[in-house]
C-alpha cells in the first residue's frame, strides 16, 4: 500500500491510500467475512463502499447514514463530511480519484472511460461544493497508462470532444490509445479543482504490483481509501 497524507483544515489531516496485489483482493464479490478482515488490516474503521457501474450517480454519507444499508448502493462516486468512516473506489485499470477540502469534505471517484464521457468527477466535486466545500485538491490512484490501453476510434472522439486532444494517445504498438491520466486532469481542470498527486504507475506494466482487467484478466480489485483523522 502507499499512504500519503495532507492537511485537512486546521487540525485534522486527510489519508489517501492505496492498496496494492500484498494487501489482498478488494472486489466488492469476494467473501464478506475475508473481505472484512483485509478491509479492517488496511484501515481499522468502517469503510463505505458501492457498486460500481460506470455512471455520475454519487452516494453521499451524511451524520445520519446508516452505513452497512448504505453499501453496495449502485454509484461510481462517495462524498462525505463524516471523519468516523473510510470511503472506497475500486478499480483494476480504471482511474480513482481522492478529493478533499479544508472544511472537512472527503471523496472518492472510480472513473473508467465512461465515467469519464458522463463526468463523474465533476459530479462528485459539485456534491462536495453542495456541503460546503471551497477550495478542493485531488490525488490520483494508479490505473493503465496510454501505452497499454488500445482504444476504438468513435469512443476516442468523443472523449476528444470533451477533452481536448490530450486524451488521444498511443499504444506501445502505434494504435490508437487513450491516456486515462490526462482525461481525469482535464475533468479537474474543468472543475477548478488541483492535482497535487498524480498516480502515474500503470496496473497493465506493473504485474507484479497490480490486477489489470484488460491486460491480464484479472478479476480481482485494488483500492483507493480516503479518510480524515486528527
Ligand atoms: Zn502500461
Amino acid at each position: 500500500m502507499r499512504l500519503r497524507s495532507a492537511p485537512l483544515g486546521a487540525d485534522r489531516r486527510v489519508c489517501v491510500l492505496v492498496t496494492d496485489r500484498r494487501d489482498g483482493d478488494l472486489a466488492i464479490s469476494t467473501d464478506p467475512d475475508q473481505l472484512e478482515r483485509r478491509r479492517r488490516a488496511i484501515v481499522d474503521r468502517p469503510w463505505v463502499w458501492t457498486r460500481q457501474v460506470h455512471g455520475a450517480g454519487v452516494l453521499v454519507i451524511d451524520a445520519d447514514s446508516d452505513v452497512t444499508t448504505a453499501n453496495g448502493t449502485e454509484a461510481d462516486a462517495i462524498v462525505t463530511l463524516r471523519s468516523d468512516v473510510a470511503i472506497a473506489a475500486h478499480s483494476a485499470d480504471c482511474a480513482t480519484v481522492a478529493l478533499w477540502a479544508p472544511e472537512g469534505v472527503i471523496g472518492v471517484v472510480h472513473a473508467g472511460w465512461r465515467g469519464l464521457l458522463v463526468d463523474v468527477i465533476g459530479a462528485a466535486i459539485t456534491t462536495m461544493r453542495s456541503l460546503g466545500a471551497t477550495t478542493i485538491r485531488a490525488a490520483t490512484g494508479p490505473s493503465i497508462g496510454p501505452e497499454c490501453y488500445e482504444f476504438g476510434s468513435d469512443d476516442l472522439a468523443e472523449l476528444r470532444a470533451e477533452l481536448g486532444d490530450s486524451v488521444v494517445a498511443a499504444t506501445a504498438t502505434g494504435a490508437p490509445a487513450l491516456d486515462v491520466r490526462a482525461a481525469v486532469a482535464g475533468r479537474l481542470d474543468q472543475a477548478g479543482v488541483m492535482a497535487v498527486d498524480i498516480d502515474d504507475r500503470c496496473t497493465g506494466c506493473e504485474a507484479e504490483q497490480f490486477w489489470s482487467h484488460r491486460i491480464r484478466s484479472d478479476t480481482a480489485r485494488q483500492a483507493l481509501v480516503v479518510w480524515s483523522e486528527p
